[in-house]
């Protein structure tokens, strides 16, 4: 489903400890890297299942090393 303003899910590196909970409420989004980190799509997520899990899993972020950027513009 499509319909929603856009929002990024934007990482911080170095406030991320690399607990990896984002990656088990988020895991239609993120990926995980070699070293356990998450990696954050860069495109913005316009679909309401998308939205969710970005929101829960910057919620849940112990370190505040995700966050949200509403209204997300497209990459140019
Ligand atoms: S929950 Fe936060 S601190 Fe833990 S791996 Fe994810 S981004 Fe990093």
């Amino acid at each position: 489903m499509t319909g929603a303003s856009p929002i990024g899910l934007r990482w911080d590196a170095a406030a991320c400890d690399g607990v990896g909970i984002c990656l088990h409420l988020a895991d239609r989004l993120l990926t995980v890297d070699a070293w356990g980190f998450p990696i954050v799509p860069r495109r913005p997520l316009t679909t309401r299942a998308d939205q969710r899990a970005a929101r829960a899993a910057a919620r849940a972020c112990p370190r505040r090393a995700l966050f949200l950027v509403e209204d997300d513009p497209a990459p140019s």
